[in-house]
């Protein structure tokens, strides 16, 4: 019997551990350790047939991983804490020989680069012990690098544009909340924005904007038309790499007024800083106060109405012929709470965990080293994606 190791009980973790379950056949026993065993508690409690163990762990200390890894005889390490923690849990699978994945690039804490830099680097060590590193197994990034590699493997013979849309039509009835980290997901969009796209002698560049810089309006299928701003994601960083013949790729996140309007006024304050300053005699990070007073995302869940829409849109060139197609997964927020107790936001980020660490396990999706999700069979995940509760469309659209 297979052993699974899942570092994380936050919102996704919950949604992994929910998924991985009914899946036992594939992931048999599993271990949940996170900092909080309050929280791997609250899980297990929630799947009392399940075989769960939980643990308590400091995942940004390597050797309490590695005993952690051992002790579990894990045959998978499934990495949904925080992004701060990406290094220390490869490294700790790097000694284990153990697979490993994460559904976001690693952060240092203090500066936020967004970049698969220190994990690629890690390339040669996977390939030596072995194993392999499946990077970003989320919905974006996740299923936006399969949908990429989908297109281009059935829709095109090159692809010049991709435009990835992700739409959170949901209301939690807050007047200001994020859905997933508070932190993570503030530094993501008040960072500045970036796409890239070739110059005329055919050299790619990342063009800088300023955060909302650049506003479009979309009309996502099930939620409507939405405004969509220009932000920089890293599915972009391995896309460019990958995606053969590409001229332009570009990400939109949809927010509402009200959003934009507490963020900036947040910002204005000095409530988004990551650096330490002094209150009181005592040091603290405003962006870590900030979090202590937002709603916690894993409690969004039981309030959370409406549809999220993340998909993309390819445009290019199939024999000889001009061609745009649009792929994308519609989620609605109460069914996904009815099923695992998570909103859509969850959902769709555990749901694509889970199905990469299936594909892995059963050595479907295989190698040694450390990869990006488009470099893999995309028809194995896609059909995945349709058992596991996020059906997909694709309508081809006029050029
Ligand atoms: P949460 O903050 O809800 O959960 C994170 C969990 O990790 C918490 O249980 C937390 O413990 C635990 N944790 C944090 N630090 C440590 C540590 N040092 N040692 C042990 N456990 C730790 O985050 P989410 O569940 O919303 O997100 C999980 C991951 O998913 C993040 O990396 C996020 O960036 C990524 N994500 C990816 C998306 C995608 O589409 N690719 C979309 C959304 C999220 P405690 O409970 O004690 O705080």
């Amino acid at each position: 019997m297979k052993r699974t190791l899942i570092i994380g009980a936050g919102g996704v973790g919950r949604v992994v551990v929910h998924k991985c379950v009914q899946n036992a056949d594939i992931f048999g026993k599993i271990t949940l350790a996170s900092r909080t065993i309050g929280k791997c508690e609250e899980i297990k409690n929630e799947l009392p047939n399940a075989d769960i163990e939980i643990r308590t762990v400091d995942a940004d200390n390597t050797e309490a991983l590695i005993e952690l890894i051992q002790n579990s005889d894990a045959d998978i390490v499934i990495n949904v804490a925080l992004p701060y923690q990406d290094l220390t849990i490869m490294d700790a699978c790097i000694a284990t020989k153990t697979p490993y994945l994460d559904t976001a690039n690693y952060e240092h804490p203090d500066e936020a680069k967004f970049e698969y830099k220190e994990q690629w680097a890690r390339d040669e060590q996977f390939k030596e012990a072995g194993i392999i590193g499946l990077l970003g197994s989320g919905f974006d990034p996740g299923v936006t690098n399969v949908f990429c590699a989908y297109a281009q493997k059935h829709y095109f013979d090159e692809i010049h544009t991709i435009d990835i849309l992700d739409c959170n039509a949901g209301d939690h009835g807050y007047a200001f909340a994020t859905n997933f980290n508070p932190e993570i997901n503030l530094r993501e969009v008040s960072a500045n924005g970036r796409y890239w796209q070739k110059n005329e002698d055919g050299v790619g560049e990342w063009i800088e904007t300023k955060p909302m810089e650049i506003k479009m309006l979309w009309d996502y299928p099930q939620v409507g038309e939405q405004d969509s701003y220009l932000l920089y994601h890293e599915e972009m960083e391995s896309l460019v790499k990958h995606i053969k013949g590409l001229k332009r790729i570009r990400f939109f996140m949809t927010f509402s007024e009200s959003y934009l309007t507490h963020m900036k006024c947040l910002e204005n304050v000095g409530m988004l800083g990551i650096k330490p300053v002094m209150h009181k005699g005592v040091e603290i990070v405003p962006m870590e106060f900030l979090k202590t007073l937002l709603p916690d995302p894993a409690s969004l869940g039981s309030r959370t109405k409406g549809k999220t829409n993340i998909g993309i849109v390819a445009e290019g060139i199939k024999k000889g012929k001009k061609r745009k197609v649009y792929i994308y997964q519609v989620s609605d927020h109460e069914k996904c709470y009815e099923e695992v107790k998570s909103q859509a936001v969850s959902y769709t980020t555990g749901v694509p965990a889970m199905i990469g660490a299936k594909l892995i396990l059963e050595e479907k999706w295989s190698g040694e080293g450390v990869f990006n999700m488009e470099e893999f069979n995309p028809d194995l995940f896609m059909e995945e994606l349709n058992l596991q509760g996020l059906p997909w469309q694709i309508e081809e659209l006029e050029v």
